[in-house]
């Protein structure tokens, strides 16, 4: 059921299990002005603080969470169904922004002299300084908890905005255990706060936010973007995928069968950058799926406990199980083949058994839609002019890879129409912390990452200096025919090229 302020509250299920592991209150419309105007009151001194000051607040909470990342980890694998492994790599993630953030951040938004662009122009000191938008709200998804909020909050407030978070509903308690600690155990200022809920309570958070941070599904996205238009809002908006994997002849394939399957399968599939569609030449294809379904089938599922024991964990949310499963069906009544999975698998808890799908048709839901779960088709292609064809023959854009001899994958690579794409190799553009991530299409609008993951959260101010301070320019009132005919002239002599500077 939606939350709304008159549920009151979340409860929060283990979807590996179907236990209850907590709950948060609901925020109404009226708690997040509240919450938004209390951190805005304390922006102007965070900003006031300076790159230094920021950033040793932030080492601070890089410290805590590597020192607490064991029980981060149970907390994230206990509301998301994850596996062990996939749970521990969030706080890394986190300290390598706040690492990178932190050294990098003065050199992308700090006060720089802009070189003037003709003679005009240089009688003047020209700057530009870039100065945060105050408040900052973050609309999050459940499959990266903290990932895909304090990842984005890091930039913005090493920028000097103050951050307004609204994590998943499916997922609040792993982020709202960060606040608690920034609050309680590290003592850090009053600039960086959670509202909980869902629609109702993102509405009222980019009702009330200078700049919209919205990571999820396209659908919503567009909701967001209507919404904020409203206000005039700017948005930034990382929105869904349906990636293509090409496989070229010549490809190592023992490489590219393995990446397959990490890529398809990691989280359960429940990424935004999972491989979803897999094309192959006609030569290796045989081979490749061959290897790829053998990969599949050795998957350990399950839940694992204090050490990593299992490869996919469950899905964490009962609706996007309903989806995909369907999916499949379809697919399969309209003529596709499981080569292994393709069912739910036993509860109690959610799962999805890894599958491997060949003979799907274009127009099927499976290779159209996002599928977020651990199921990907595999397609023989003729050649790679097919292959760049179907790749591209897709609503959305965010990330691709090739595998390949490196001259023609490269190549390949260039005519693929995504955010990024990886050659011989899977997801590597996510760890890339100096390279933007975005989506091309509709898989959104806006970077994170690199100097733009920062830049988005500023507005920039021009500043132009006087140099002389003369009590009338040439160019002011009064407008008489002297000072015109002089005006004219040196903007010509300014503005031209060649002999038509001195007519
Ligand atoms: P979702 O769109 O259902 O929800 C995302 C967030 O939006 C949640 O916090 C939800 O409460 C909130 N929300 C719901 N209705 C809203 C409304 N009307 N206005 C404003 N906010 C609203 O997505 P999800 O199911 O949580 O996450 C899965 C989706 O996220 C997938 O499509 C996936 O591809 C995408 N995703 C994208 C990226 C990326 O970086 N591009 C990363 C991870 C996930």
């Amino acid at each position: 059921m939606e939350p709304t302020a008159a549920t009151e509250s979340i409860t929060v299920m283990n979807p590996a299990t179907g236990e209850e592991v907590g709950s948060v209150p609901v925020d109404s419309a009226g708690d997040v002005a509240a919450a938004v105007a209390r951190i805005r009151a304390n922006q102007p001194e965070w900003e006031a603080l300076g790159f230094k000051g920021r950033r040793e607040w932030l080492n601070k909470l890089r410290d805590w969470m590597l020192d607490n990342s064991d029980r981060i980890a149970d907390t994230l694998k206990s509301e998301t169904g994850k596996v062990r492994a996939e749970a521990t790599i969030e706080t890394p993630y986190l300290a390598d922004q706040i690492n990178y953030y932190g050294a990098k951040a003065e050199k992308f938004i700090g006060e720089q002299k802009i070189r003037p662009n003709s003679l005009l122009a240089a009688t003047r000191k020209l700057r530009l300084q870039y100065r945060p938008y105050p408040v900052v709200g973050l609309i999050s998804p459940w499959n990266f908890p903290l990932v895909l909020s304090m990842g984005d909050a890091i930039p913005a407030l090493m920028a000097g905005a103050a951050v307004v978070m609204k994590p998943s509903e499916i997922t609040p308690l792993g982020l709202n255990e960060i606040i608690d600690a920034w609050r309680n155990e590290i003592g850090g200022p009053d600039v960086i706060t959670v509202v909980n809920g869902g629609a109702e309570t993102a509405t009222a958070l980019i009702d009330h936010s200078d700049f919209v941070g919205f990571t999820g599904s396209d659908v919503t996205g567009k909701k967001v973007m209507a919404r904020a238009a409203e206000t005039l809002t700017p948005v930034s908006l990382e929105l869904g995928g349906k990636d293509p994997l090409i496989v070229l002849e010549g490809a190592n394939l023992e490489r590219a069968a393995n990446a397959a399957t990490w890529g398809g399968m990691l989280n359960s599939g429940q990424m935004c950058i999972s491989v979803e569609r897999i094309y192959v030449e006609d030569a290796i294809y045989d081979d490749f799926v061959e290897r790829l379904t053998a990969n599949v089938k050795e998957l350990r599922q399950g839940a694992d406990g204090e050490v990593a024991a299992c490869d996919i964990g469950a899905m964490t949310m009962l609706s996007q199980l309903e989806k995909v499963e369907k999916q499949v069906e379809d697919a399969v009544a309209d003529g596709a083949t499981v080569l292994t999975g393709g069912k739910r698998g036993e509860g109690p808890g959610q799962w999805f058994e890894p599958t491997v799908l060949v003979d799907c048709k274009p127009e099927m839901s499976v290779m159209e839609d996002e599928t977020f779960g651990p199921v990907v088709t595999v397609t023989r292609v003729a050649d790679e002019e097919e292959a760049i064809h179907l790749a591209n023959d897709t609503r959305y854009g965010l990330c691709a890879s090739v595998f390949g001899p490196r001259g023609r994958a490269e190549r390949v690579a260039r005519r693929v129409e995504a955010g990024a794409v990886n050659v011989n190799d899977m997801i590597f553009n996510m760890l890339a912390a100096s390279l933007p991530m975005g989506g091309w299409k509709e898989s959104g609008i806006g970077y994170r990452n690199g100097e733009y993951g920062i830049r988005k959260y500023c507005r920039s101010e021009a500043i132009v200096s006087a140099r002389t301070l003369i009590g009338r320019e040439l160019l002011w009132f009064p407008y008489t025919e002297s000072r015109h005919a002089i005006a004219n002239k040196l903007t010509r002599l300014i503005g031209g090229r060649g002999t038509r500077r001195f007519r």
